[in-house]
């Protein structure tokens, strides 16, 4: 069932860059840039889950630390409750950023060894002077119950949990703020596939329980189905395809997502054989194909592609996509035909 969504978002974000200066050798005076994110524009409503997908490397993980305020954006914005993070001092942004929590693909590396699940959850509370004694106990032990632990797990340590236990504690941790936007960095990307969808159900749960709102990052379309309103198909730093969940699994109009979708493991063997898989690596970001990035692995692709970048345009309500030639249930053909009399008219 759909969820009703307020109409004033949450998050906006704006011509959002991270550009990484490389320098080409000792002694040379160009520098290239690593364009590892490059001019984002989404938002975010309260209790939604905007879904991010795409292969590493296209710039998700930095657009979640942009956002969460970790790294500085060489351009754009970042807008939150309204408040413009971007114009912000320092401490002004560490006062909102309570607000805004992330949950790290590798539960392991993200938690402390040597503390203890206790200390762990305890740690942000304590930080922000928050609760102690007896209140920071019970506070505590109600976020281990919200995450499926228990009081006898508060005394171990991370080692002695399994992936899906240790995502868990960190969980808990980020709910320890109560923040009203969590970003999740591919969560369940180091789990079992049995335990996935207990993190995954948890997640919507404690969405519910605590009217949480998440920006959701995968690189595989099974996981960000489950529990996205709407996904955003990330390719070469920029967002290709932006819709609804169940629109963009039923019509994916971006030759990127179709490609993706074709890539979703199936059990039958006949139809394995029948798919067109994606070729090709994800290109440079420091030298990007010119045009369309994704033209030298579209199977689509015309000499329109090569020259000019697509922008990002709302093709059919709420699905926007940047290609030329979008899939909008016409052949390739007729639209090319379509372009070739738009072009005559025009030079008329
Ligand atoms: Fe393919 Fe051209 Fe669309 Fe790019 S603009 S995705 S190359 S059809």
């Amino acid at each position: 069932m759909k969820k009703q969504m307020p109409n004033k978002p949450l998050l906006q974000v704006k011509g959002l860059k991270k550009h990484y200066p490389i320098s080409s050798g000792w002694f040379s005076r160009n520098k290239q840039h690593v364009r590892a994110v490059d001019g984002l524009d989404f938002s975010v409503m309260p209790g939604e889950t905007l879904g991010f997908v795409g292969e590493s490397g296209c710039g998700k993980s930095t657009m979640g630390q942009l956002v969460a305020q970790l790294l500085e954006p060489t351009a754009g914005e970042v807008i939150f409750d309204g408040l413009n993070l971007s114009q912000m001092n320092a401490s002004d942004v560490r006062q909102v950023r309570r607000d805004l929590q992330l949950v790290f693909q590798d539960p392991y590396s993200s938690l402390n060894p040597r503390m203890s699940v206790f200390d762990i959850v305890a740690e942000p509370l304590q930080v922000h002077g928050l609760a102690k004694g007896a209140e920071l106990k019970r506070e505590v032990l109600r976020l281990l119950d919200a995450v499926g632990l228990g009081e006898h797990h508060a005394g171990r340590f991370p080692h002695e949990f399994s992936g899906g236990q240790r995502q868990r504690i960190g969980i808990a941790r980020a709910l320890a703020l109560k923040p009203r936007l969590i970003i999740c960095d591919e969560p369940v990307s180091a789990l079992d596939v049995s335990i996935q969808g207990q993190i995954l159900n948890l997640l919507k749960d404690l969405q519910e329980q605590f009217q949480l709102t998440y920006i959701f990052i995968a690189h595989g379309l099974p996981s960000v189905k489950h529990i996205s309103d709407r996904i955003a198909v990330m390719y070469l730093g920029k967002i290709v395809e932006l819709a609804e969940q169940e629109e963009l699994f039923s019509r994916p109009a971006h030759p990127y997502t179709e490609a993706l979708l074709e890539a979703v493991p199936i059990p039958d063997p006949e139809m394995r054989r029948q798919r067109k898989l994606l070729s090709g690596e994800l290109p440079n970001p420091a030298n990007p194909p010119s045009g369309c990035a994704f033209h030298p692995r579209c199977p689509y692709a015309a000499e329109l592609c090569r020259k000019a970048a697509p922008k990002l345009t709302e093709h059919r309500q709420g699905h926007w996509t940047a290609c030329h030639f979008p899939l909008l249930g016409e052949s390739l053909d007729v639209q090319l035909d379509k372009e070739a009399s738009a072009g005559e008219v025009e030079s008329r």
